[in-house]
């Protein structure tokens, strides 16, 4: 399969009233939202400082009603209510796994799905976030590959993600008592990596997460943003040059013939020209290490010969490996390597100097783990049986 062009989004770069409704100042640059505001007749001067106060009620305060931007004169505030609104997508459902995961189904204009997994841990809150509902890309192994590619989502859609689940963990703090820094953040660490591939929807996927990192705001650090990509070479470099974020890099075999099967992009741009493109973001992005991710699938991809193939590879690219156990949803065509594998892949790994944590899969039961989500509202593109043919590698 040859890669598809990105599908381009509406993007408002002018912000524009009716006839599509007011405009939705959630996922708007610093610019834009200073031209909205030009918009409606704010005074050039005072442009700026309306943008940070504006700014700072939407993204560090929570504020979703005009009205409580005390800051701001009351015919202002009136007017900016006549105008724009500030809007989320809207929960539907929220899961809760039995180890703490939050699985919650989000409704987005035109009444597509997308599912946000928040999973907590001891040190750290991690949120994955979706940039796509479905995916252009087939990746065998993967749920959403399943799935068609309804539509990018707009940035709004994906800082609007982060804000519902500080909404969902009441992390906000109130205005006029403090940040409410103290202690570690319950939403500490953002991934993209639910639904979708990011890359194929890099300006907005930008813009978000511009707006997440802004110090006035949700002020995440680039270094707790992680991006996931199942190698869209072309973006690598402009990931690190215009997000700056860490990078995770969907690997899964070490042979451009098992690689093909698993994760089909890999026939436009294969392992060498990938490991290229990896070999220069971490001096572009000034960032640490490149996450590789591994999928172990039984029998396919799992051997101790991959290890060290796998090894070899990445030799000279600060890297650390994540080994996925597989993780089944009805149909999959894989099976789950089994532990010892796990483990003895892990070792070599291990020895050969890197980091290499096994994922423990989280939210299973609430199919919430990596790469079992899927919008139950989208039609599926391929029968089970389809996707059996195709995973061929599978039965070899
Ligand atoms: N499209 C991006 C990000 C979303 S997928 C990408 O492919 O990188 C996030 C991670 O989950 C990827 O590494 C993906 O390969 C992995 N994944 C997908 N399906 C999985 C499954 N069933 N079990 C375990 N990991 C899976
Ligand atoms: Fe898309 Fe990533 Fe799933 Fe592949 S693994 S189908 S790129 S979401």
């Amino acid at each position: 399969m040859s890669a598809q062009a990105p599908i381009t989004q509406d993007v408002m770069t002018i912000p524009r009233k009716a006839p599509e409704g007011p405009v939705n100042l959630v996922g708007l640059t610093r610019d834009q939202l200073r031209q909205a505001l030009l918009s409606i007749g704010t005074p050039e001067k005072q442009a700026k400082m309306r943008v940070n106060q504006i700014w700072q009620w939407i993204y560090q305060w929570g504020v979703r009603d005009f009205a409580a931007m005390t800051n701001l004169a009351k015919a202002y505030r009136a007017q900016l209510a006549e105008n724009f609104v500030i809007e989320i997508p809207e929960m539907v459902s929220k899961q809760v796994s039995m180890d703490g995961t939050r699985k919650y189904l989000v409704r987005i204009a035109g009444g597509h799905e997308v599912e946000v997994v928040y999973i907590p841990e001891t040190d750290r809150g991690t949120l994955c976030v979706s940039s796509q509902v479905g995916c252009t890309l087939t990746c065998s192994f993967c749920h959403t590959g399943t799935q068609k590619l309804v539509r990018n989502l707009t940035s709004g859609e994906i800082v609007g993600q982060i804000m519902m689940a500080r909404d969902d963990l009441g992390e906000w703090p109130e205005p006029g008592v403090g940040t409410g820094e103290s202690g570690p953040r319950l939403l500490s660490n953002i991934v993209l990596m639910g639904m979708g591939e990011p890359l194929y929807n890099f300006d907005n996927v930008r813009d978000a997460m511009k707006i997440a990192m802004d110090g006035e705001g949700i002020s995440l650090s680039r270094r707790r943003i992680t991006l996931s990509t199942s190698g869209v070479v072309p973006e690598i470099a402009k990931t690190a040059e215009e997000i700056g974020c860490l990078l995770a890099v969907s690997f899964h075999a070490t042979t451009d013939e098992v690689r093909d099967k698993l994760v089909p992009i890999n026939k436009r741009w294969n392992i060498a020209e990938l490991l290229d493109a990896l070999r220069a973001y971490p001096k572009l992005s000034n960032s640490e290490r490149i996450t590789f991710e591994y999928v172990m699938l039984k029998d396919v991809n799992d051997t101790d010969e991959d290890a060290r193939r796998l090894v070899k590879l990445i030799q000279g690219i600060p890297a650390k490996i994540n080994l996925i156990p597989f993780n089944e949803w009805p149909g999959s065509p894989y099976q789950r390597s089994d532990w010892s594998r796990i483990e003895k892949f892990a070792d070599i790994i291990y020895k050969a100097g890197y980091a290499s944590p096994i994922r423990t899969p989280r939210g299973e039961d609430i199919m919430a783990a990596c790469g079992q989500l899927k919008s139950a509202t989208e039609r599926a593109r391929k029968s089970r049986k389809q996707i059996e043919a195709e995973a061929g590698v599978a039965q070899q």
